[in-house]
């Protein structure tokens, strides 16, 4: 996209939950197949369009083609059809790209997704001499820290990478590539990955996100962290502010509600609303609080992108993800599509995209939720989907 950024431009790069999956030999032979009978159904009408009344074709096919068949023409007839591109629910695990209309370039996770980010991002700064990245990570699960070291721009002296999220986070990435502290743990080191800081010459700092009023900043903190930010106060990048809040999850997670200039993106990737029976269980509490919070950010809120991971029945183990079992999904961390759809209409969310699919979800079974999701979005009036990967928004 070539066009100025109004406000915030979103890029979706990788929406997939827990591992990267692609389209299976069976599920590729599918999308061919419905490509192939669109295309074969296009023609056919096309050719119907040029026969005279008792059947006979009124020119030749090189006059319905334009040429002789070959590339060229073939390419130009093509091109005339209105052909739809078959939908892409898997692919890379959690990554999201924000360009705000004042320079700055924001990155929400590094799962992945971040390899071709990455490779987005330094593109676009060409030559540049200002090069900051800000990244804000969730939390410290495999499948959002999986792509940082695969991203070229970790690997250019000139760039600076900014790296804001909570302790676990940032330990992640400390504890495997040394790129904070400049130590690895001899017993952790190389087990991962074989890169480590002295191999990565891009400039990284650390902004550890944290409750300071609950948990005070010492001085004996790990090296590794810079500077520490208080949760409950907004971080400031030029025009855009970011407020961090806390979601509920197995490991310490956190949401962004991102805004510039009155227009907001929340994020809230891996953050279950818990079903239990006992409503005074702990963990029930701590999830109905963090809801709470969900709620407050996403009010009113432009675009949400919120993990839906399964529908209620898998939740609840009664019925199986691509799979005759069914398994109970409690505290595995991750809400049913069925509640973000609620959440979402109560909250007057204009566009919600339900993501962290499951990597066992079949991609029929993907359209198939999708397909429901339309129909929902046709009778509220506002847009639910099924998050794809290469989305672009603009707000
Ligand atoms: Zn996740
Ligand atoms: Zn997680």
């Amino acid at each position: 996209m070539g066009q100025e950024i109004e406000n915030m431009r979103i890029h979706f790069y990788g929406v997939q939950g827990s591992g990267s999956i692609f389209p299976s030999k069976e599920e590729r032979a599918a999308a061919r197949l419905q490509s192939d009978l669109q295309l074969l159904e296009q023609v056919f009408k096309r050719l119907q369009d040029e026969h005279s009344e008792d059947g006979q074709l009124k020119g030749s096919i090189r006059d319905v083609l334009g040429g002789e068949p070959e590339r060229n023409s073939l390419t130009k007839f093509r091109e005339q059809l209105e052909l739809v591109e078959p939908r892409v629910y898997g692919g890379w695990t959690t990554c999201f790209r924000i360009e705000t209309a004042d320079d700055y370039d924001i990155v929400i996770d590094c799962g992945s997704g971040f390899r071709i980010c990455a490779e987005d991002i330094m593109q676009k700064w060409g030559e540049k001499e200002e090069r900051h990245l800000y990244i804000f990570g969730s939390h410290a699960h495999f499948d959002h820290t999986e792509g940082f070291d695969q991203a070229a721009i970790c690997f250019d002296p000139r760039n600076h990478i900014h790296i804001l999220a909570n302790h676990q986070y940032l330990q992640a990435l400390d504890q495997n590539l040394g790129i904070f502290s400049h130590h690895i743990d001899m017993e952790v080191g190389g087990i991962q990955t074989p890169l480590h800081y002295e191999l990565m010459p891009a400039n990284f700092d650390s902004t550890e996100i944290r409750d300071l009023e609950r948990y005070p900043a010492s001085a004996e903190d790990d090296p590794m962290v810079g500077t520490f930010h208080h949760i409950n106060e907004p971080i400031v990048l030029g025009d855009t502010t970011i407020q961090p809040f806390e979601v509920f999850h197995p490991d310490p997670c956190l949401g962004f509600r991102i805004e510039h200039n009155g227009k907001v993106f929340v994020y809230c990737t891996d953050h279950e609303l818990r079903k239990g029976d006992d409503e005074d269980h702990p963990l029930q509490i701590a999830s109905r609080e963090a809801e709470q919070r969900v709620i407050e950010h996403a009010t009113d809120a432009d675009v949400l992108y919120r993990d839906g991971q399964f529908l209620e029945i898998e939740y609840h183990g009664h019925q199986g993800i691509n799979s005759p079992i069914g398994v109970s999904r409690k505290d595995w961390g991750h809400s049913c599509i069925e509640d973000v759809v609620a959440m979402a209409e109560r909250c007057r969310v204009k566009q919600t995209y339900i993501g962290h699919h499951d990597p066992n979800r079949t991609w029929s079974e993907r359209n198939w939720i999708d397909e429901t999701l339309v129909r929902r979005s046709e009778q509220s009036g506002r847009l639910f989907e099924m998050a794809k990967a290469e989305t672009v928004i603009d707000l």
